[in-house]
């Protein structure tokens, strides 16, 4: 390491330092109410910035830039044009204009629109995000951009997400000034994504067909040792990983992204890294950067990171806890109770806007996170079940009951905690313990969503959260903006009248048990077990209602984000099916019929020899040949199954046979090839096994 963390720690970002020292300061000001306050941007601004940019770019190594935008695939995509422009005297300029730097137009007929805009409209924009810091990478220099059709419709993830920080701003800030808090102009959503990941050995990685095109194991044995012996987590980094992730943080804040704790997950093999939070725009680019360079640097380390949420049957998928929060401009982080959350008004209504959101909108809670890999997770007792609730903890549950019993109870002591050994320094307790098995779960000062898979965009739960947010926030507004005299005992009794009407979504015990689904079904919480049984809540009234009143999308974009989400699912199980199906046949039937030859030969070797063929391997043989026959008739079955579900057109309804009969016909397929397995040498597989896949890395 040749800089000190200091001087590397965004060294390839334009950001405001390097802004105020290369612009002129009438332009740094304009670009900075651009920036912060999202007034419109001159062309002669951009004129200037984009010049400085690409001195600084040059000065930094790059030879291009890229307009950098996160299609409806869900990872980002870019397209690279060099500074270089010829004259006419055989020699060459270095040129990028304020155009160049403001919009871009891509060619969109390739990334999913749902409909959107037919393939003969080809046209789309970029449009640059001057909210989200531009970098330099691998030498080109990287705009954060937003993607739309030539009408104007969000063809991408960046949109939406800042229509409904917007969205929230407004009303947040309408409530606050009616609280009194008339310094605040406005507020901020704050987001920390934990980001959990598998490393496994690369070359292993590349003899493994379902993990190179699917992303997860199809088929496979469980290792003789899974997680139960919990060794792993917070367990001691094996050298390569400690190499792996400090390489990873140096690259990351390279980049200006606060990459700040990490640490070995449950699983074997697994592992996480959480930044510190920042603006959720910001956040979630920071957040897509992160997967990114995780899986560069795993390939330099001769690792692959596996992101998919379920790469291996039987120990822990991974998850991307989303932790968010309001903050204002006079840096007051709405969601923190202070020492006494009872008399902190701000803060409980805050807290109660966001219950009300949880609970109105679930459904649309629960559609953000699904995906074909996620929906392995959820319910499987490794992560929150379907059913979203909220966890509030002990402290303020407290105060949730003395607003309803209109008693204050008083308020939680906090507490010396004493180990009980003299040379042990004494701390102060936190007032609540945590609950890991809570969907929604107030962590002290923010919210943790923890349904997030780990190959998600957190753009997509938070869109939701904002706008949900939004719009309880406006509920409130309406109903307190007349009060003219004791607006705080007015506030108290819509805080009651809400918790009465939203406590059904409270639950501070165990949501991995089935007691709680029952439970929770009587409360008449929605139970949206996968994909195919979530998403048509996107078509909802009262969740189109949600949508275009804040202009987050349009009806079009409903139905076009709908159509993709669907899409996807179905390409996804029919990717994987044919991909298992490859397998079998290829790779794992060739080494079942070589092995079962050899046990024949010495079979009947045996038999003419003693006369006799009784015996271990006659056992074995048979059991092999029931396993082959049983693999027969399923893949016969999965075959027949995929046909009916791609002639079927209604994208639901193939979503639904996807769901329902091919994941079955797979599940079917896997029990036969995975006895199998565990009974033939691991010298005799064409792929490595889950001990090696899971357990090699020293
Ligand atoms: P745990 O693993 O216990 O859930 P971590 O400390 O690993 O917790 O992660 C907590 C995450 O929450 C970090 O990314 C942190 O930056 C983020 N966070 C802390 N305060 C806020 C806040 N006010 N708004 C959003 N995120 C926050
Ligand atoms: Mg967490």
């Amino acid at each position: 390491m040749d800089k000190s963390i200091p001087d590397m720690y965004g060294s390839l970002v334009f950001n405001d330092t390097v802004m105020k020292k290369r612009l002129p300061s009438d332009v740094y000001k304009a670009l900075h109410k651009t920036t912060k306050y999202g007034a419109s941007l001159d062309i002669d601004v951009a004129n200037t910035v984009a010049a400085a940019m690409k001195n600084w770019a040059i000065e930094n190594g790059a030879t291009h830039y890229t307009h950098w935008f996160q299609p409806m695939t869900g990872v980002t995509a870019e397209k690279h044009d060099s500074f270089v422009s010829p004259r006419s005297n055989g020699e060459i300029i270095m040129e990028f204009s304020g155009k160049e730097l403001v919009k871009g137009e891509p060619d969109a007929s390739s990334f999913p629109s749902g409909g959107l805009r037919a393939t003969f409209e080809a046209r789309g924009y970029t449009a640059w995000d001057p909210s989200s810091p531009a970098f330099i990478k691998d030498k080109s220099l990287y705009i954060p951009t937003a993607f739309c059709s030539y009408s104007g419709e969000a063809l991408d993830k960046k949109t939406p997400l800042l229509r409904s920080m917007d969205a929230l701003n407004e009303q947040a800030v309408k409530v606050l000034h009616l609280l009194g808090k008339k310094d605040v102009t406005h507020i901020d959503t704050t987001i920390g994504s934990e980001q959990e990941y598998f490393l496994i050995d690369k070359d292993l990685y590349k003899k493994r067909k379902d993990l190179l095109l699917t992303g997860r194991t199809l088929l496979g044995a469980p290792a003789p040792k899974g997680q139960e012996m919990e060794d792993h987590y917070f367990g001691v980094l094996k050298p390569k990983v400690a190499a792996f992730m400090h390489d990873l943080d140096e690259e990351l804040w390279k980049l200006g992204v606060p990459a700040k704790t990490k640490h070995n997950e449950v699983a074997p093999a697994q592992h996480e890294l959480a930044p510190v939070f920042e603006t959720a725009n910001i956040a979630c680019d920071h957040n897509q950067l992160t997967m990114e360079i995780m899986k560069k640097v795993a390939d330099k380390h001769h690792f692959a990171c596996l992101l998919h949420e379920k790469p291996f049957e039987g120990v822990n998928g991974s998850g991307k806890h989303d932790n968010w929060s309001i903050v204002t401009n006079t840096k007051l982080n709405l969601l923190d109770p202070g020492d006494d959350p009872y008399h902190n008004i701000t803060f409980l209504v805050f807290l109660m806007a966001t219950i009300a959101a949880v609970d109105n909108y679930q459904d649309l809670l629960r559609v953000s996170v699904a995906s074909a890999g996620n929906d392995h997770r959820l319910g499987a007792n490794e992560a929150p079940p379907a059913v979203v609730s909220i966890y509030v903890g002990d402290e303020l549950a407290k105060v949730l009951h003395s607003i309803d019993t209109e008693t204050f109870e008083g308020t939680t002591e906090k507490t010396e905690m004493s180990i009980g050994a003299t040379v042990l320094p004494n701390f102060v307790k936190d007032t609540t313990d945590r609950n890991r098995t809570s969907p929604f779960a107030f962590t002290g000062n923010k919210f943790e969503f923890r349904m997030p898979g780990s190959a998600l965009s957190v753009a997509d739960p938070n869109i939701i959260l904002n706008t949900a947010v939004a719009s309880t926030l406006e509920d409130i507004y309406e109903t307190l903006k007349d009060v003219k005299e004791d607006m705080e005992a007015e506030i108290y009794k819509l805080l009651k009248k809400t918790l009465d009407e939203h406590k059904r979504i409270l639950f501070n015990g165990n949501g991995y048990t089935d007691a709680w689904i029952e439970e929770a079904e009587k409360r008449g919480l929605y139970n949206l077990k996968s994909l195919p049984d979530a998403v048509p809540q996107l078509k909802d009234p009262k969740n189109v209602d949600l949508f275009t009143k804040y202009h987050i999308f349009t009806k079009e974009e409903i139905d076009s984000r709908y159509e993709i989400y669907l899409e996807n699912y179905a390409k996804t199980i029919h990717i994987e099916a044919l991909t298992m199906i490859d397998m079998v046949k290829r790779d794992f039937t060739p080494s079942l019929f070589k092995y079962m030859k050899g046990v024949e030969k010495e079979l009947l070797q045996k038999k003419e020899l003693l006369g006799a063929v009784h015996g271990y391997e006659l056992r074995v043989l048979k059991e092999l040949d029931a396993c082959s026959v049983a693999i027969d008739e399923a893949l016969e079955k999965l075959e027949a199954d995929i046909i009916k579900a791609e002639n079927t057109d209604d994208s639901l309804e193939k979503a639904r046979l996807y769901h329902d009969v091919i994941l079955e016909d797979m599940n079917l397929l896997r029990t036969p090839v995975d006895t199998a397995e565990s009974k033939i040498p691991s010298e005799a597989l064409n792929y490595p096994t889950y001990d090696e896949l899971l357990f090699s890395l020293r």
